[in-house]
């Protein structure tokens, strides 16, 4: 298991994090003298790869070290000393790891897709039309030039919105070592706060998402203190609603806890119900009373309920709107 460096927009929100590995001493704040030139960050060795094999083998080689991605998250947390890798592999000039592309019945992106290009992709745009809901959310343009898909998913801030995305759509994130590939359910990925399943010698490479059924509804629902800030709380749902009844739903929150939840009580609530104001208070209280989500200086555990609330009917309600029916 991995842990990402903690976020600065969460430090700042006044959440507390345990401690946890590449993280510095207290007190240790004095900029270093490195090299001759005065920098922010603590000393660290840098491998840029070439290639994926380079990647892997650099990881394998060191216990200490961290893929350095887009940088918008660990760089930032490297200049306040609250990451200290002994060693970072950049995986900038990976371009294979670099598309999107629809495969089959899934839709594949590289991890080091940038958002920008997953927010303007007409591909991501008809498979995963979720996604690009997230995206009117997610971040501000520099961010997202230079920010990616993957390094978003392994930082594994519990109010950012693609781990809710990912385990909506139903994605497997695919993970390679030096001791091979295997593939982990976008559920099982995020294991609690900045913690992933990623191993610490392995590289997320792909993120595979099944594509969305023609007649399936979605909608992406956020609440944040300002445009492109993280969630407050953020509501992921897809609906299957063939005759007007729920066949299936996905509902998944950020901002609520410690990492992207399904809101499985709301999904049992929806699911076999007609669709009306009823089975649309119904699920959404369900989802309200399912959560327990943290207190801080921006929102009360309190007011994050009332918008889960809220913002899980508003869901509900635009998803069944986008559902083609039959008949
Ligand atoms: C001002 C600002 C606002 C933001 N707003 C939002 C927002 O609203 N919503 C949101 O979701 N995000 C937001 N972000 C974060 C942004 O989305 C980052 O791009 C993202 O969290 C990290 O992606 P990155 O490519 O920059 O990764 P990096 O910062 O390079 O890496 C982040 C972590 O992931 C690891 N990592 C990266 N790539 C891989 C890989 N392929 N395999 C294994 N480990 C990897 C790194 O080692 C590190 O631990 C914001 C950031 C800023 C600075």
């Amino acid at each position: 298991m991995v842990r990402a460096a903690p976020s600065l927009t969460v430090a700042a929100r006044g959440i507390s994090y345990p401690s946890i590995g590449q993280i510095a001493e207290p007190g240790d704040d004095k900029k270093t003298n490195w090299d001759g030139g005065t920098v922010k960050p603590a000393p660290f060795d840098y491998v840029r790869a070439e290639n994926v094999g380079e990647a892997l083998s650099a990881l394998a080689a060191n216990a200490e070290a961290q893929v350095l991605a887009g940088g918008q998250s660990l760089i930032a947390m490297m200049n306040l000393r609250l990451a200290k890798p002994g060693c970072l592999i950049d995986i900038n000039r990976l371009s294979d790891l670099d598309y999107i592309r629809a495969e089959g019945d899934e839709l594949a992106l590289g991890a080091l897709t940038r958002h920008t290009a997953a927010a303007t992709s007409p591909v991501v745009a008809e498979f995963c039309p979720l996604m690009t809901a997230a995206y009117g959310f997610i971040a501000h343009r520099a961010v997202r030039n230079r920010g990616t898909v993957g390094g978003n998913l392994c930082h594994a801030d519990p109010s950012s919105e693609n781990p809710a995305v990912a385990i909506a759509s139903g994605a497997t994130l695919v993970l390679n070592s030096v001791d091979g590939e295997r593939r982990v359910a976008a559920e099982d990925f995020f294991l609690g706060l900045f913690e992933t399943a990623t191993g610490q010698n392995e590289l997320l490479t792909e993120i595979r998402i099944p594509k969305a059924p023609a007649n399936q509804g979605w909608s992406f629902q956020e609440t944040s203190t300002r445009k492109g800030d993280f969630a407050l709380v953020g509501i992921a749902a897809t609906l299957d609603c063939p005759n007007g009844a729920c066949t299936d739903a996905r509902i998944v929150a950020v901002g609520v806890g410690e990492r992207a939840v399904r809101l499985d009580a709301a999904e049992t609530a929806i699911t076999g119900a007609a669709i009306d104001d009823a089975s649309l208070v119904a699920a959404a209280q369900a989802a309200r009373d399912s959560v327990d989500p943290p207190s801080d200086f921006h929102a009360d555990s309190e007011f994050r309920r009332d918008l889960v609330f809220s913002l899980t009917k508003r869901a509900l309600c635009e998803a069944y709107g986008r559902c083609r029916k039959e008949g």
